[in-house]
């Protein structure tokens, strides 16, 4: 079969294209093509023989392109068994210490045997080309497997990470240091098994004061003392597991900057972010594995028994889909109400057809059964019949009742002391948009923190007249529209970079980046699936409908809140809504990344807190829609007049009541 396909794929002006699948015909051919078509360019030959055994083989479709080498699916023609063949042209290798390079390379991974590392079968040369025939991994790289889905969610991340450290355990053990962990080294088999590979810049391991100081190539995730020339070390390589780790959980690597100077500073610095997005398992463990000084990052053993192995779910394995969709976790999460109750009421009392679907990951035969829950789950999340009512009757969501009615009411309470009247709010993670608070533990601990953070602040700014000087907003992200329709369907929200967001009434949320075309999908925090509008899953249609009837409703109908912009980012809405409330006064909404906000009705006021550079900052959006941002730290020693402290008070007892 695998033959068939291969040599079908030859173009028509190919000799061979009356080849048979008889081998022993078809080197015969192929030799005759080479004699009579010499000036022809080597690479081009479909058959390949090996001088030294004259076994032949059967090249099929590129795979990739490295430096040197163009990698081809390449097939036995006497066994059929596929291979993927690095073909490197001597002409691209003449120069001796290209050529000396190729056979390191080759010297290193031949004697490799390992399940995680890329397994060496067999090398020849004829004339034209040198040739290395590895373990065929059709679903090709994590690189790839990111760029189809942006972020990875952390049990996949457990999983791929644990192969690698393997993979990386052994060749230590052999004493070689790999030198280029990147995403693009670590293949894929047809089995979702990872396979460590190419050994372009992998080297022996040398005593520290022996090592060289410079690498010839550049790895991909430079570590501080490769950047010092202080040589690579096996610590070197765990740094770039920091920078993998941290690159399949927040689809950019840690050390991205707009210019290499700056790039290398942070990397000497050991200088990177980390968004509260991350379990706090994770952030530890990123941290300790790009430490600055080498010998503080953890050994190999270690990094597996760290709370983020130990302390979450590791799936056994990854079924296929894995590699373009997000898979679906929290259907055996016992944390997620919704799914869990609308599995429980789709199959009734039949528990054990549910607890089998906890196991899904460890069988692909299931992936069938659990296609058809999701879209029974679909009807659960949204029905299409609400769906087209949504978008056939005409109904717009209006703005909710109480935000035209609150334009008239009397101003904010003047002590703290005053009660909150909360009249509906809704939380990620929580199906319930009415009087009952069921938030994430994650949400509740954003909360604290925020709330710490003002409270503090308000128990010891002094008391002023003037509102002190501002500095400028930096790139402030904040909601400039809301629609509540939380009677129906949720909480919509617009941000300053025209991202737009929908808290679901179940629980779930959608965000819709400003190219109108890509939506990032949560059901709870920090696992993220991605998808496009124009492929939109099929459990999701009902939301995404939704969602982008929000869109269009803000676009149309609503006015911006106030006069800040900021800058789009086309590749992950940095914010996304964790809980928002509403009292009869003012609406509160928590981000994520710690965000806060909270809009005032009577006046349109407006208070923004936020982070930026790892500093606090306060954002005060006037009557009059003008903006001043200023450093808490600088509110708390300057103080702040009457009328901003008293919505800062408000806006914390909004905070702290949001569970009452
Ligand atoms: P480089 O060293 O520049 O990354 P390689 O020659 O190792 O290049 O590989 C080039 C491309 O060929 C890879 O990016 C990948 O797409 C593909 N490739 C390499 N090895 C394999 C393999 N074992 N199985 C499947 N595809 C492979």
């Amino acid at each position: 079969m695998e033959l068939l396909r291969n040599i079908a794929q030859q173009p028509a002006n190919s000799s061979n294209k009356t080849c048979e699948p008889n081998p022993q015909r078809s080197c015969e051919m192929q030799r005759k093509k080479t004699e009579d078509h010499s000036h022809a360019p080597a690479e081009m030959a479909r058959i390949v023989t090996d001088p030294a055994t004259g076994k032949c083989y059967c090249r099929g479709k590129v795979l990739g392109k490295g430096g040197f080498a163009k990698c081809y699916e390449m097939t036995d023609l006497s066994t059929s068994k596929v291979y993927a063949a690095k073909i490197i042209p001597h002409t691209r290798v003449s120069k001796p210490h290209q050529r000396e390079k190729i056979d390191r390379e080759i010297e290193l991974h031949r004697v490799l045997h390992h399940k995680h590392i890329v397994h060496f079968y067999h090398h020849f040369e004829d004339k034209d080309n040198i040739y290395i025939l590895l373990e065929y991994c059709s679903r090709r790289s994590l690189a790839h497997i990111l760029k189809a889905r942006k972020v990875l969610m952390e049990p996949e991340v457990r999983y791929y990470l644990r192969q690698i450290v393997s993979g990386l355990k052994y060749l230590h053990e052999q004493e070689i240091l790999h030198r280029d962990l990147k995403l693009g080294n670590f293949f894929v088999s047809e089995s979702m098994e990872l396979k460590v590979g190419d050994f372009g810049l992998a080297a022996k391991l040398e005593p520290a004061g022996d090592r060289k100081k410079t690498i010839c190539g550049t790895p991909n995730y430079l570590s501080p003392e490769v950047l010092n020339k202080q040589g690579h070390g096996c610590e070197s390589d765990v740094w770039a597991l920091g920078c993998v780790m941290y690159t399949m959980l927040l689809g950019r690597p840690p050390f991205e900057t707009t210019n290499l100077k700056e790039t290398y500073r942070c990397i000497r610095e050991a200088r990177f972010s980390l968004p509260s997005t991350l379990s706090s398992q994770a952030r530890q463990l990123i941290s300790s594995l790009l430490a600055k000084t080498p010998e503080d990052r953890p050994l190999l053993d270690h990094i597996l028994r760290h709370d983020f192995f130990t302390q979450g779910f590791m799936p056994e394995r990854l079924p296929a889909s894995c590699c373009h969709s997000a898979p679906d976790f929290h259907v055996s999460s016992p944390a997620k109400s919704f799914f869990k109750k609308a599995a429980a009421a789709l199959f009734g009392g039949r528990r054990d057809k549910v607890k089998y679907y906890d196991t899904l990951n460890k069988l692909t035969k299931e992936e069938e059964d659990i296609y058809k829950l999701r879209r029974d789950l679909k009807k659960t999340v949204i029905t299409q019949q609400q769906t087209k009512q949504l978008t056939e009757d005409g109904r717009t969501p209006s703005p909710s009742a109480e935000r035209a009615v609150a334009a008239s009411t009397e101003g904010l309470p003047s002590t703290t002391r005053d009660t909150i009247r909360l009249i509906v709010r809704g939380s990620l993670g929580s199906c319930s948009s009415s009087s009952e608070c069921l938030e994430d533990s994650t949400t509740g601990s954003v909360a604290e923190t925020v709330a710490s953070v003002l409270r503090g602040c308000l128990e010891n700014m002094p008391k002023v007249d003037d509102i002190p000087k501002g500095t400028g907003c930096g790139n402030l992200q904040w909601v400039t529209k809301w629609v509540d329709y939380s009677n129906k369907y949720g909480f919509g929200y617009q941000l300053s970079d025209h991202i737009v967001g929908v808290l679901f009434n179940n629980g779930t949320h959608m965000s819709l980046l400003a190219d109108k075309k890509t939506v990032h999908y949560y059901a709870e925090l920090g696992q993220c699936s991605v998808f496009y509008t124009s492929d939109v899953p099929e459990q999701f249609v009902g939301q995404v409908t939704v969602l982008k009837y929000f869109a269009h409703y803000m676009e149309e109908n609503l006015m911006d809140g106030g006069d800040l912009l900021s800058q789009a980012d086309t590749h992950m809405p940095r914010l996304y809504l964790l809980q928002w409330l509403k009292s009869d006064r003012a609406l509160m909404m928590l981000f994520n990344d710690g965000t806060f906000q909270v809009n005032f009705y009577h006046d349109h006021t407006k208070i923004i807190l936020c982070t930026q550079k790892e500093e606090y900052m306060l954002t005060y959006i006037n009557e009059e829609r003008v903006s001043s941002t200023f450093r808490l730290s600088s509110l708390l020693s300057a103080g702040c007049p009457a009328d901003l402290r008293q919505r800062m008070e408000y806006s914390l007892n909004m905070l702290l009541q949001r569970c009452n």
